[in-house]
């Protein structure tokens, strides 16, 4: 073997090393190839296990002028041939073709692509009007199609691996919340079970004040228990995707009002900046989008306790966008994407009691409404939350 002959091939490899499977590098590599070995046209196909069939995953006409698409049709029964058969197939324009018509003089070369011994596609060339392919052609082509196998092979070994890691985020997400949700039910429990054993003790009598200020104990712990059971059956029923939603023309300005008045009663000292523009109503359900806006308070004061919050009510366009901004420790830019997923909570050294499913809600129930929901953050300077909603939401 020459030296050429040598680089050549070491390029071929060295193409297809460390390269994914996307069109550039199959481009590359099939370019490369026909340095050396001649052809007019090559189509790349894989078996697709959902569609239960052969998907071309490059097509090239190089030589004789045709569009990719036409070129894919060409090949695709021989393509099948080759699949099913799990061999190198060659087969020669049909003794009935008109000589003189080079397009109808197909020269077919189809290799298998493989991967674990199984054929999961092929790689057909075609030449128009010879000539026919030497026995040192074919052992190019093959050494290309192998190349081509290890590229897919890797590419699909990516996949799997991306989707196992995600698996196991998820899994190692559900674990947490489990050790989350019984810290988060014990507590309320113990606080009614012990303020309740206390108050029926019968050695023991409790004046007035002490009775009220006990009872107001399990009372408030009551509801934080059914709040904390109510958000675990929301989110396992939005996962089943059934969450109906009761439209009625809606002015978020006085949704807003409504919620800072209700928690103003719990949180004494709230302290809320609005610039609410005069806005058109929106169709959409009242209690969900209140639902959402006490939970971003609920949060600013969780995370940010303290702070101020300021919010801003804008019409753009078609959509009222509403901006929900606190001055609180922020969210470091990783875990930015992550928080409108189920479960996920933002590990830090301190230890504030939540489920990771409030966002998720949001989320599920802006998203009902076709609208978006997003966070930007400055680590150390604050968090901002925007909704976008469509005027009407129910079209
Ligand atoms: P939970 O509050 O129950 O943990 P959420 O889904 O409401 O769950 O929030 C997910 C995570 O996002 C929280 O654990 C918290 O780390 C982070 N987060 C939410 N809101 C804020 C905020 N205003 N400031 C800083 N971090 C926040």
């Amino acid at each position: 073997m020459d030296y050429k002959t040598l680089d050549y091939l070491q390029e071929l490899v060295r193409i297809t090393a460390f390269a994914d499977n996307s069109r550039p590098n199959i481009e590359k590599f099939l370019k490369t190839l026909r340095e050396q070995f001649v052809f007019d046209n090559v189509a790349v196909y894989l078996y697709d296990e959902s569609s239960q069939g052969l998907e071309v995953v490059y097509a090239r006409a190089v030589g004789r002028a045709k569009s990719a698409e036409a070129d894919a049709a060409w090949g695709e029964t021989f393509a099948g041939q080759v699949l099913k058969s799990g061999r190198l197939l060659l087969q020669d324009p049909k003794p009935e073709a008109p000589p003189d018509d080079r397009l109808s003089q197909a020269y077919l070369l189809g290799l298998p692509l493989r991967s674990d011994a199984l054929t999961k596609g092929a790689l057909i060339f075609v030449r128009f009007g010879g000539p026919v392919y030497e026995s040192e052609h074919i052992t190019v082509a093959s050494f290309a199609a192998d190349l081509l196998s290890n590229l897919f092979e890797r590419a699909a070994w990516r996949e799997t691996n991306s989707e196992l890691r995600e698996l196991k985020r998820q899994m190692q997400l559900q674990e947490d919340f489990v050790s989350t949700i019984s810290h988060e039910l014990r507590t309320p429990l113990g606080f009614i079970k012990g303020y309740s054993t206390s108050l029926l003790r019968q050695d023991t009598s409790w004046d007035d004040e002490t009775q009220k200020e006990f009872l107001t104990i399990i009372d408030e712990e009551a509801d934080r228990l059914s709040l904390l059971i109510e958000n675990v059956l929301e989110s396992a029923r939005l996962q089943s995707k059934t969450l109906p939603l009761r439209f009625q023309p809606l002015r978020l300005d006085s949704v807003l009002r409504d919620v800072i008045m209700r928690l103003r009663i719990r949180h004494k000292d709230l302290d809320v900046n609005m610039d609410l523009t005069p806005a058109p109503p929106i169709q959409g359900d009242g209690v969900r989008l209140a639902q959402v806006f006490e939970n971003l308070f609920t949060n600013a004061i969780k995370y940010a306790p303290g702070a101020p919050i300021a919010i801003l009510l804008n019409q753009v366009g078609e959509n009222i966008i509403i901006s929900f901004m606190d001055r609180g420790p922020g969210i470091p830019a990783e875990s930015l994407p992550l928080i409108f997923e189920r479960f996920y909570r933002v590990r830090s050294e301190r230890t504030i009691t939540g489920t990771g499913l409030g966002l998720y809600i949001c989320r599920q129930i802006i998203k009902a409404h076709r609208g978006k929901i997003w966070a930007e953050s400055t680590p150390g300077q604050g968090t901002t939350f925007f909704i976008e909603l469509p005027i009407n939401s129910s079209k």
